[in-house]
Formats: structure tokens, C-alpha cells, sequence
């Protein structure tokens, strides 16, 4: 890493207004509490320059700080990259592959997705940080991680020096009874002559940073693991999430097809080295990408519009024509669907004439589905889904869709 030519990517500087939002402020103050205590602290505790260790100490402490800086902000202002706006691929031909985002009016690479708080299809997109205010994707998928590993142990350093600074400085002023423990803050220091007084103040702000120390360590700590798992299966959340759905198409509809994750290079060596490289810069330009032998370049983006064709297809609106009282096997909705009542614990819903249903699946005479529900029982979070009886709903055409598939729709772009 070439610290010295990228403190911050000039050509960024635009990105600078991203500090305006509570996440860079809030991350950007902890940051500027734990050092400057841990620095106050070590000043007191570990006199910097009488000793080699309060030196290293020292030394170590300026370090934390300035590496978790450089890492943030280029998290920050390098960002993950966007495609291009309007962006087509080369080969005219491999538009059918893509799908189109209608706000960057423009194709969507393997592995972007669109951002709505960015407002741009990001490259690899991952998830969007508000601490960084920005996305993780990419280009800054290196930076955030390191982010992300050097923030914890920058604290657990700051929490070792204050909880030193407290104990020596205690040490002395504090004596313990039968039933109480005395303070007494104002003996005389027991090392040596104090270059600064370690007044109550001094020890409620240092009290107070070792538990934002604390804190971060623990949170900052538990997202680094989660980035280190998607960098070492080079499978993002999103893609994860990708996966999943494929598994379950394909088992829905017994293809028989294998899906094959092509992203991930086989081992976990050769993918951490498409992210952490000796230039700072991932491998790649965010649009191609190496894919494991057995899959191409459009495998991934081939599911997506295969599970967003499944979707569309898979949720049919329907009114109901017919009352049906929710009973498993009913006696009066003929002999078939009485027979061929699903095998399945899923409920049964109640159906009333003139309700209108989003079904996502069924068999020949039963269907499994959502009820549309009003907008006050929608935002309440009330859903109603399950099996119903075929022959009591009709298809309803398209232009009668309510607007709720609409606004489904343009949720999807
Ligand atoms: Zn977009
Ligand atoms: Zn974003």
C-alpha cells in the first residue's frame, strides 16, 4: 500500500459531502474520543519518552490511529465504483443476459446491483454502510475490511491503556473497608510526579472510553468476520442470497439443474487475492469477472432473471368468486379438489367473495397464495397466506391489477 500517494483520492474530493450524515459523525467522534483518551492516558500511565516500552507504546497508539484513518476515509471516498450510466456491454448480443435499471438507464454488470441511497448500480455491490455513508463494493471491499479488523484492535489497545492508566492511578487513592470503598482523589501520585492530575473528571471521560472501547470491539469485530466470509467464498451477501433463491427454484420446479456459484475460484487463497492486493487495488475492473471453469460470464446474472421471470410468474392476482369457509378437505367444491386437498401443514385461509389474492403457486385444483390486504392491515404487518380451493378464484387481467402489483413492479427496476 503506497500510503503516501492516496490519502485521499483527489479525484474524489467531490465525495467529501458524505461526512454530512450521522454515520461518519458518530463513527468519526468514537474514533476521536478512544484515541485522544488513550493518548491522555498513556501520557500518564506510560510517560512516552523516558522508557523504550512507553516509546513503543506510544508509537503503537499514533499507528492505530492514523492506519484506521487512512483506511476509513478511502473506504469512504473511494467507494465501490458505479457502472457507468447508460453502460451496454460490449457484445450487443449479451444485453439479453442483463438486466436493465431504468434509474442509471443503463445495463446492469455481473455482480452490480442498484443502490437507492447511492442512487447508482455499484460493482459488487455488498450492502450499503451507513457508517461509511457510502457502499461496500468493489473497490473499497479491501480498505473496509481492513477498516473493520484494525478498528478492534486499535480499541483493545485503548481499552489495555485505560484500564492500566485507572488501576495505577487508583492504586494508591482507593482503600477498601468492611463495608465501603473509599476514594481518595486527591494523594499524591505513587510513580511519579504527575505531568497532568488525574482528576474525578479524568477518570469518569476514561471510564466512559473504555466503554465505547469495548463496544466497538465487540461490533466492529463480529462485522469483520462476516467480510472475511465473503471475501474468502468471493460470494457477497447479496449473492448468498442469490443462492439460495436458485436452490429453491430449482427444487421448486425439479429441473435438475446444478447452479454452480461461478465467483467462487475454488480456494480461498486465490480469493482473498482478488480483493487484498500488494497496489491497494482489487483485481479486476468491476464489470468482467474470472468464473469458476464449469460457468460463464452471464451464470449469475442467467438466475437473477430467471428467479425475477419466476417471480412475475409466480405471483398471479386472483378474485375470488366463491366463499370458501377455510375447511381442509370442503365437501361442496366437487369431488377433486376434496381428493387432492394438499398434503401439507401450510393453513388453509377463509375466502370471501370479491377479495383479491397474489397466489405464488398451486396444483390443478388448489392454490397457495397471499391475500391482498388493505393498506391499515398492510402496515400493521398483518398477513394472510395459504391454500385455497382453485375453482373459487378467476384470474384477473392485467389492466384490472390494483396498484399495489404496480407499485410491486417498480420496486423491481
Ligand atoms: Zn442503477
Ligand atoms: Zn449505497
Amino acid at each position: 500500500m503506497n500510503i503516501f500517494s492516496a490519502i485521499i483520492a483527489f479525484e474524489n474530493i467531490h465525495e467529501v459531502r458524505r461526512l454530512c450524515h450521522w454515520g461518519p459523525i458518530i463513527a468519526l467522534t468514537v474514533i476521536a474520543v478512544c484515541s485522544s483518551m488513550a493518548i491522555l492516558d498513556s501520557i500518564i500511565w506510560y510517560w512516552p519518552l523516558d522508557t523504550t516500552g512507553g516509546s513503543v507504546n506510544f508509537i503503537m497508539l499514533i499507528n492505530w490511529t492514523v492506519l484506521i484513518l487512512y483506511n476509513y476515509f478511502n473506504a469512504m471516498f473511494v467507494g465501490p465504483g458505479y457502472i457507468p450510466l447508460g453502460w451496454k456491454p460490449e457484445n450487443q448480443q449479451d444485453t439479453m443476459y442483463l438486466q436493465f435499471c431504468r434509474v442509471c438507464q443503463g445495463y446492469k454488470a455481473p455482480r452490480s446491483h442498484h443502490c437507492r441511497k447511492c442512487n447508482r448500480c455499484v460493482m459488487k455491490m455488498d450492502h450499503h454502510c451507513p457508517w461509511i455513508n457510502n457502499c461496500c463494493g468493489h473497490f473499497n471491499h479491501a480498505y473496509f475490511t481492513s477498516f473493520l479488523l484494525l478498528a478492534p484492535l486499535g480499541c483493545i489497545h485503548a481499552a489495555f491503556i485505560f484500564v492500566m492508566t485507572m488501576y495505577t492511578q487508583l492504586y494508591d487513592r482507593i482503600s477498601f473497608g468492611w463495608s465501603s470503598v473509599r476514594i481518595d482523589m486527591s494523594a499524591a501520585r505513587r510513580v511519579h510526579n504527575p505531568i497532568m492530575p488525574f482528576s474525578l473528571a479524568a477518570f469518569a471521560a476514561t471510564l466512559f472510553a473504555l466503554g465505547l472501547a469495548l463496544g466497538t470491539t465487540i461490533a466492529v469485530g463480529m462485522l469483520f468476520f462476516i467480510q472475511m466470509k465473503v471475501i474468502v467464498r468471493n460470494k457477497t451477501s447479496i449473492e448468498a442470497w442469490i443462492e439460495e433463491k436458485a436452490k429453491d427454484r430449482i427444487q421448486y420446479y425439479q429441473t435438475g439443474e446444478e447452479f454452480i456459484f461461478p465467483y467462487d475460484l475454488g480456494s480461498c487463497w486465490e480469493n482473498v487475492k482478488q480483493v487484498f492486493t500488494w497496489s491497494g487495488s482489487p483485481e479486476g475492473d468491476g464489470i468482467e469477472w474470472p468464473v469458476n471453469e464449469k460457468c460463464h460470464q452471464h451464470t449469475l446474472t442467467i438466475e437473477q432473471l430467471k428467479q425475477k421471470a419466476d417471480k412475475r410468474e409466480r405471483s398471479v392476482q386472483y378474485r375470488v368468486v366463491e366463499d370458501y369457509n377455510g375447511a381442509c378437505c370442503p365437501l361442496r367444491k366437487g369431488l377433486n379438489t376434496f381428493i387432492r386437498s394438499p398434503c401439507t401443514e401450510e393453513p388453509r385461509i377463509k375466502l370471501f367473495k370479491g377479495e383479491t389474492i397474489l397466489a405464488t403457486r398451486g396444483t390443478k385444483w388448489w392454490m397457495y397464495g397471499d391475500k391482498v390486504l388493505d393498506e391499515e392491515q398492510t402496515k400493521a404487518g398483518v398477513r394472510v397466506r395459504g391454500w385455497f380451493p382453485r375453482r373459487c378464484v378467476e384470474k384477473c387481467h392485467y389492466d384490472s391489477a390494483n396498484n399495489s402489483t404496480v407499485s410491486e413492479e417498480k420496486k423491481d427496476k
